[in-house]
């Protein structure tokens, strides 16, 4: 496969998928443009070998034509971070967008419209009633997958080089990050700068990592992480489970958890993923102790207390300054880092000092050597809040896509590149 950075772009038209679905106010305001900026590196290295780099994306989950998903809003900024006038096609595909493709010259650039205005971007049928029968449904199916076919061979004509930069949704096998690529040769296509990157980072740490490899998994449930953490088991030598789902497992394990949240349904599995631990030689850590609430809000009465005897009426929105202490011993520790969920609900000033901690403790291995990836939303959201971004040594952009990778599975807008 080549690389980018070994590929000269000049007088190429290149279609470049990227993920350009940033939040925006009710003015159409950008209110975080990290996306826009991660695949800046990409977009910049084509045009400075003049090349002409055809800007592909979806915003949002629209069901049709829907002017506030339309990329148009986005355009002005885009243009002032290229630092070129971007041209805009008010249709990714269509009259239109082929003249303006056709006509690009070396160094200008064309921005699509929304991908997912066309149901054949996904290759999901829309409009489907209610009460469509499965033979409609089959129908629908087949009629939307014989048609993305030729809206991939659309866009695919425009350009003479296939890129994919976006790993938000390299995750999945959609007309422009996965079916496109069989459109160009194997010379011809090849991942972004940020693609590479997230690709490199993650199987830096899943194939060959420094040891000893922790991972710290958060957030509220068990269950949206089973995958993740199975996968773990065959692979990290601590593995720390912090946050909401942290009780289910001391529940599981006989402990009293109060008013914490907890998944009945997951008991049995938390015990058996705490015997494959053991068989595995995985050491589990869950903090000693908690920092209570007796309401979901930032205001709560609280106090600390062991995690597993916790009083009714209060639940764990927190570690306490035990598990701090235990959570950062191991990870200071550690030489690789894998950091997915936030140890306490964050959000709140009073229950976000075990995820800060946490961050700290993460940020001072890195700078003693460790090697570091944080993803995943919220945890990337908790560097940011505690300005310790820059002090891991790779925070991934993908939500989705980044779980599916660490599950081990092979993703779609990957495997369509190099074949794997
Ligand atoms: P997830 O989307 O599953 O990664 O979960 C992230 C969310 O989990 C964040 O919004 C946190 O506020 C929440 N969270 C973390 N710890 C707790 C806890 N102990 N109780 C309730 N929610 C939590």
């Amino acid at each position: 496969m080549i690389t980018i950075d070994k590929f000269n772009f000049a007088g190429k038209k290149v279609f470049v998928r990227v993920d350009f679905n940033v939040p925006l106010d009710a003015n159409f305001n950008i209110t975080d443009d990290t996306r826009i900026r991660a695949a800046l590196p990409t977009l910049k290295k084509i045009l400075t070998d003049g090349g002409s780099p055809i800007i592909a994306s979806h915003l949002g989950r629209p069901k049709g034509v829907e002017d506030k998903y339309s990329l148009k809003h986005i355009l002005a900024h885009i243009s002032e971070l290229l630092g070129v006038d971007v041209q805009f096609a008010n249709d990714c595909v269509g009259e239109e967008a082929a003249v303006k493709a056709a006509s690009l010259q070396a160094g200008e650039a064309l921005l699509l419209e929304n991908l997912r205005f066309y149901a054949e971007e996904e290759g999901k049928p829309r409009g489907l009633k209610e009460d469509a029968t499965d033979d409609e449904k089959a129908a629908a199916k087949k009629a939307v997958k014989e048609s993305q076919k030729e809206f991939t061979k659309k866009l695919a004509s425009f350009a003479d080089v296939y890129v994919n930069d976006a790993f938000g949704t390299a995750h999945r096998a959609h007309a422009s990050t996965a079916l496109i690529a069989d459109l160009f040769d194997e010379s011809n296509k090849l991942f972004g700068y940020l693609l590479q990157n997230e690709v490199d980072a993650v199987e830096k740490i899943m194939k060959e990592p420094a040891r000893p490899f922790t991972a710290i998994i958060g957030g509220s449930k068990v269950s949206s992480k089973i995958d993740v953490i199975e996968n773990l088991l065959s692979k990290v030598d601590y593995l720390i489970i912090g946050g909401g789902m942290a009780f289910t497992f001391e529940k599981a394990a006989g402990g009293k958890i109060g008013n914490s949240l907890c998944e009945d349904d997951k008991l049995d599995l938390a015990r058996e993923i705490v015997i494959k631990a053991k068989a595995n030689n995985v050491k589990l850590v869950l903090s000693t102790d908690a920092k209570l609430g007796d309401a979901f809000s930032n205001d709560a009465n609280s106090k600390y207390a062991e995690a597993n005897n916790i009083p009714d009426g209060w639940s764990g929105f927190d570690i306490g300054p035990k598990g701090e202490a235990e959570f950062s011993d191991v990870i200071q520790a550690s030489k690789t880092i894998l950091w997915n969920g936030p140890v306490g609900v964050f959000e709140f000033d009073n229950f976000a000092h075990g995820t800060e901690a946490i961050a700290k403790a993460i940020a001072k291995a890195t700078e003693a050597g460790a090697f570091s990836l944080v993803g995943g939303g919220d945890s990337v959201a908790a560097v940011n809040k505690f300005n310790l971004a820059d002090k891991v040594s790779y925070v991934s952009t993908g939500g989705g896509a980044l779980l599916e990778f660490i599950e081990g599975k092979v993703l779609p807008g990957v495997k369509a590149i190099r074949g794997y």
